[in-house]
């Protein structure tokens, strides 16, 4: 229906007759007239000491030469999380299917301090460009790179130091001092534990995943194996320096600039302003850290939905607590995948703990076999990101940055290769309300999961969960931008798939993902994801581990805080100059976060 003009008043009236519609503010490219002059760049480059950088990306050897061997060797290099860490060309991932593929930035600052970001930030502002940020480059989503635009990388940024007695700033006589460990925001989670736990034998909340970035992470939220006794990671965070959108260099905590502080912790990587150092309380360590592993594989598809039923039970009565993290996946041929790992306990109780279910399965071996037998083990804790001794003790669970004169911190979890370089078809996530493990919903849970393993394997990643956890790490979770779902969710279901080739890249001959069987994995997974969802409709995603097509991601990663965290944007970027796929205030910016939709400027 038309407005009636006669509500408006005659001034009104005059000033939209008048008003020429203005164009649509735009960031500009490398083809436009607008593109900083070879004179400006160098001059930014100046003011950055030098490190600015003009990008090559190593896939143009490629380009120029699929089968040569320079190209054959990037593509074995592309396995190595540790060689596309420091190449400020690549990320982690290669993209997702029919919704991002990797593409380099036009220049990147390689920052040293807060004072080249500000420099970096106030060139993207003052010329209109297009702004990424990226440190460890596992972004899912393709949040930290793209096209067209000027790279804040953080890799520098790393320097890690132990604190006995920290109060945040500005927080003197209200906050009690603190053992704490301060963080340059590019450096990678496997540094901070070998800094924390391997030679300073304390425990901080970081990823799972050794390297993944620190700032991503708590950006996040943020979880490890062990957030089911720890909680989420952001929630530790006791200051942040951050450079935000008008140059300025604030240091935000619970003292000062309240909001923003809160707003980092889950708010989403990318959004807010360039974190140049994050401050993490440390805790005493357990003694002991353990791991269960096994596979078993069910002859019948009764007799799977019985084992899934058992599984279900099994966790809700015996491992639904701080001791317990990690993951069982549940496969579309009929098996399940066990890979949990305990704190808390010792190897005996945990072996205890999991006799009755070993004997229960043992019990009926015309329907079950285990195709990987149970192994329970342990280790003390100061051990567990201790490089040297892992890949003594236990070199199948880790692999090494093989470049020659690499660092011998430089190892990941074998069980992350498969993800290094991938291309993805599909990544779905969901959190699961803890009511599902009443006994009255098991069945209904297991039917759930029984019919989403007939189109795509599941993961219930339990440590993703903070039901069970410690009051005390419920209580910090709140009070963070994450969606409130994780407070009352047993687990976060993951359900994801990529190109069994391993690193494949879209234009590159000979290493191309196939497009067709990744529309096929793409449907399967998502109506995977629809159909364990008819149990969970309402509850959130992961933010960092989720559908890069996730409808209402407003409300599936913040729920009920997104205005909150809406706020805290529009008081800190009014402008949009951070911009993220999915990002808060994204909803204001074309798809390339190029063009401003709503408001004219
Ligand atoms: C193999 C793999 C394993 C993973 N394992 C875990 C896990 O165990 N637990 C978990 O919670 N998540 C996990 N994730 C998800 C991951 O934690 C998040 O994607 C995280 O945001 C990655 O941070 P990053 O610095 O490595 O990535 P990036 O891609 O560099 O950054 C992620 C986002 O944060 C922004 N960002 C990065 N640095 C800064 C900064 N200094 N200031 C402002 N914004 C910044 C980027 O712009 C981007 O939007 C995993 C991802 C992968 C690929």
């Amino acid at each position: 229906m038309l407005p009636s003009f006669t509500r408006y008043s005659p001034s009104l009236l005059t000033a939209l007759a008048v008003s020429p519609k203005k164009a649509p503010f735009k960031r500009v490219r490398p083809t436009d007239a607008g593109w900083p002059s070879e004179a400006k760049w160098q001059k930014l480059k100046l003011e950055v000491n030098g490190s600015l950088i003009k990008i090559e990306s190593p896939l143009n050897a490629c380009k120029i030469d699929a089968k040569a061997n320079a190209c054959k060797e990037l593509f074995r290099e592309l396995r190595n999380p540790y060689f596309i860490g420091d190449e400020p060309a690549l990320t982690q991932s290669a993209g997702l299917f029919n919704a991002w593929t990797s593409a380099p930035s036009i220049y990147a600052v390689a920052a040293k301090n807060a004072d080249d970001v500000a420099a970096a930030v106030n060139f993207a502002r003052i010329n209109k460009l297009r702004l990424v940020v990226k440190g460890g480059g596992h972004s899912y989503q393709g949040t930290s790179n793209a096209p067209d635009s000027l790279l804040i990388w953080t890799r520098a940024m790393n320097k890690i130091e132990l604190l006995d007695q920290f109060v945040p700033v500005g927080c003197e006589g209200r906050e009690n001092p603190q053992q704490a460990v301060t963080v340059g925001s590019g450096a990678i989670w496997k540094y901070v534990y070998e800094a924390v736990t391997a030679k300073a034998g304390r425990y901080v909340q970081g990823g799972g995943c050794l390297t993944v970035g620190v700032a991503g992470l708590i950006q996040s939220g943020g979880f490890g194996s062990f957030s089911k006794k720890y909680g989420l990671a952001a929630a530790a965070l006791l200051e942040a320096e951050i450079v935000t959108a008008d140059g300025r260099i604030l240091v935000v905590n619970a003292c000062q600039h309240p909001d923003l502080f809160w707003g980092l912790k889950g708010g989403g990587g990318g959004s807010l302003g360039v974190v140049t150092r994050i401050t993490l309380k440390t805790r005493d360590l357990p003694n002991w850290f353990g791991s269960v592993s096994g596979s078993i594989k069910a002859n019948s598809d009764d007799a799977y939905k019985k084992l899934i039923e058992r599984m279900i039970s099994f966790y809700g009565e015996q491992l639904f607590n701080p001791n317990w993290g990690e993951q069982f996946q549940f496969y579309a041929d009929n098996h399940i995948g066990i890979s949990m790992v305990f704190q808390g306990i010792d190897n005996k109780q945990a072996k205890e703990i999991w006799k009755p279910f070993k004997d229960w399965v043992n019990s009926a071996p015309q329907e079950y076999t285990w195709q990987k037998p149970l192994e329970i083990g342990s280790l003390p804790a100061k051990f567990m990101w201790n490089s040297a001794i892992l890949t003594k003790l236990a070199p199948s669970a880790v692999v090494k940055d093989d470049r020659p004169n690499a660092p011998s911190e430089n190892i990941f979890w074998r069980g992350d290769q498969d993800q290094v370089g991938l291309f993805w078809h599909g990544y779905h996530s969901a959190w699961l309300p803890a009511e599902l493990l009443n006994e009255s919903k098991q069945q209904q849970l297991a039917n759930a999961l029984f019919a989403t393993t007939r189109l795509w394997s599941v993961g219930l990643h339990f440590n993703k969960g903070l039901a069970n956890a410690p009051a005390e790490e419920i209580a910090a979770a709140k009070d963070t931008a994450t969606n409130p779902s994780v407070l009352t969710a047993f687990a976060l279901a993951i359900i994801a798939g990529g190109d069994e080739k391993g690193p494949v890249f879209p234009g590159i001959a000979g290493h191309e993902p196939d497009m067709q069987v990744a529309a096929r994995a793409a449907d399967l997974i998502k109506r995977a994801m629809e159909t364990l969802r008819l149990i969970a409709s309402d509850t959130g995603s992961y933010v960092s581990e989720t559908n890069f097509f996730e409808p209402d991601w407003q409300h599936s990663f913040w729920g009920t805080n997104y205005s909150k965290l809406s706020e805290v944007k529009r008081r800190y970027d009014p402008d949009g100059l951070f911009f993220v796929h999915h990002g808060v205030g994204s909803e204001e910016w074309s798809d390339d976060g190029f063009t401003k939709l709503s408001v004219s400027k």
